[in-house]
């Protein structure tokens, strides 16, 4: 008993010099062991702070306006800060209000949003930071009505496109012909970040936020002169300038419509399934007829167009119809061949000297291709250049190309980066004709050629996306030095 009370003052004397040698330990500030947070920024030591957690609040209390002009509930680090906590005993502790200005003045706070990549099959990137992960849908969605009509689309996608019992058109396929993937960020502050969908879907459609090029319109101005003059396409014009719904729009003078150009930043790809009555051509066919002058015809019987029911794939990128595939043909009605009487009676008493002639076809233009054929481009502007002819497909591979019209041929070669391999006929009066991308020329140069005479075969060689055949009609001098194109379809009007 005795022996236990004598303890009881080692115990507590124990116990306060344990109190004192705490005390001391914590009071001194330069020996002492310390839990700190280092900060870094792009791996360069900014300074230590007590806590993390005030560092971030203090930022979020500092960044009122970013978190407003954003409407975002915080704002976050730069990105390239480092924070590590670590312990120490020595170095001094900065204020959370220390670091923020050192932080400040070197970088942009961030937000988290997403970012957007887009890779094309060449592997070139483009990036665009978005505020909200379901912008960028939206804004694709308004891209591609610019592009096909909206109510095709939703058919599309609700899975309620009507069926085709005779003719009509069918989306198969919308698909974005890159890589797209969407992750999570924190953003710097000084990036573009896209907050709405309008101008994010300007900048898809434009490539850039600042064309904004205005025309005024004049007396006599119409939405294809105006479209033209402005180096863009008709449905580029009613893509730009949405209030109008078709070309026969009128458009008032004094008005302010838009002409700036389009450059999709994405490749929004439609396959359609599309079938459609085309004419069917009649032939002529010339009959020898001894009751008629030479050099004298007549015809017999009318030439009357058949139907033919053409079934066709067309890709269309953009809104732009590249090279299409007929898959069928089907006779609706027969043509009825064209008969003419070609005279093979001699002139009495010699009068004929030899100068007359069968009737001509100079001056009357053929068509190049076998039919049926598809025009999948026209001649007009496209993303500022002009198209200067007419793609025609859907005859496959290795088909005849005929020569428009009589001539000689000026030029053949093949230009693997452009052209393809090409032909060029001068057809005596100031018009000539280019026919590209063929697989092979039959034509020589030199060679006299009669129109529907085979020139070459439909190829896709060149900067070409399929099997087609571009012609293009030049006036007044030859294609590329010197002549002016026109619009081929004009010649067949
Ligand atoms: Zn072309």
């Amino acid at each position: 008993m005795n022996k236990l009370k004598s303890y009881i003052p080692v115990v507590i004397s124990l116990i306060i010099s344990f109190l004192i040698i705490g005390v001391g330990y914590n009071s001194n500030n330069d020996d002492a062991v310390k839990e700190v947070y280092k900060v870094y920024l792009d791996g360069k030591l900014l300074g230590a702070i007590k806590s993390k957690e005030d560092l971030e609040n203090h930022i979020n209390r500092e960044q009122k306006d970013l978190k407003e002009e954003y409407g975002v509930k915080k704002i976050y680090v730069p990105n390239g800060i480092d924070i590590e906590k670590c312990l120490t005993h020595k170095g001094t502790i900065l204020t959370e209000d220390q670091i923020y200005n050192k932080i400040k003045k070197k970088k942009s706070f961030t937000i988290k949003g997403y970012v957007v990549s887009i890779v094309d099959s060449e592997g070139k990137e483009i990036k665009i930071n978005i505020l909200k992960k379901d912008l960028f849908d939206k804004a694709v969605k308004k891209v591609l009505n610019a592009f096909v009509d909206s109510k095709q689309v939703n058919d599309y996608k609700n899975d309620t496109q009507a069926k085709i019992e005779t003719t009509g058109s069918l989306i198969e396929n919308i698909y974005i012909d890159q890589t797209v993937t969407i992750k999570e960020s924190y953003i710097s502050t000084d990036e573009l970040i896209f907050q709405d969908e309008t101008t994010l879907t300007k900048y898809l459609l434009f490539g850039s936020l600042d064309k904004d090029q205005e025309y005024v319109v004049k007396p006599g101005d119409t939405i294809e002169t105006v479209a033209f003059n402005n180096s863009l396409g008709v449905e580029e014009f009613l893509i730009v300038n949405p209030e109008f719904t078709s070309s026969n729009n009128l458009l008032s003078v004094g008005q302010t419509v838009s002409v700036a150009l389009i450059d999709p930043i994405l490749n929004i790809v439609v396959e359609k399934h599309i079938v459609e009555d085309m004419d069917k051509q009649f032939e002529t066919i010339e009959k020898e007829d001894s009751s008629l002058y030479v050099g004298t015809t007549k015809t017999e019987t009318e030439g009357v167009n058949g139907v033919q029911r053409v079934t066709q794939k067309v890709k269309y990128v953009n809104g732009e119809a590249q090279p299409a595939i007929i898959t069928n043909v089907e006779v609706i009605k027969e043509p009825i061949n064209k008969v003419v009487l070609k005279g093979t009676k001699s002139y009495i008493g010699g009068a004929y000297i030899g100068g007359g002639v069968p009737a001509t076809t100079s001056g009357m233009w053929g068509w190049p291709t076998i039919s049926p054929y598809i025009i999948t481009s026209e001649f007009k502007y496209r993303w500022g250049k002009l198209h200067a002819g007419i793609d025609i497909s859907g005859c496959g591979y290795g088909s005849p190309v005929y020569a428009v019209r009589d001539g000689v041929v000026v030029r053949t070669g093949n230009n693997p980066g452009a052209d393809g391999i090409y032909a060029i006929i001068d057809h005596g009066d100031g018009y000539y004709s280019i026919y590209m991308h063929m697989a092979s020329v039959i034509a020589r140069s030199g060679q006299t050629v009669k129109r529907g005479q085979v020139i070459g075969t439909m190829g896709n060689s060149g900067r070409s996306t399929g099997t087609h055949l571009h012609l293009g009609i030049y006036v007044g001098g030859e294609p590329y030095r010197g002549g002016s194109p026109i619009n081929p379809l004009s010649v067949y009007r």
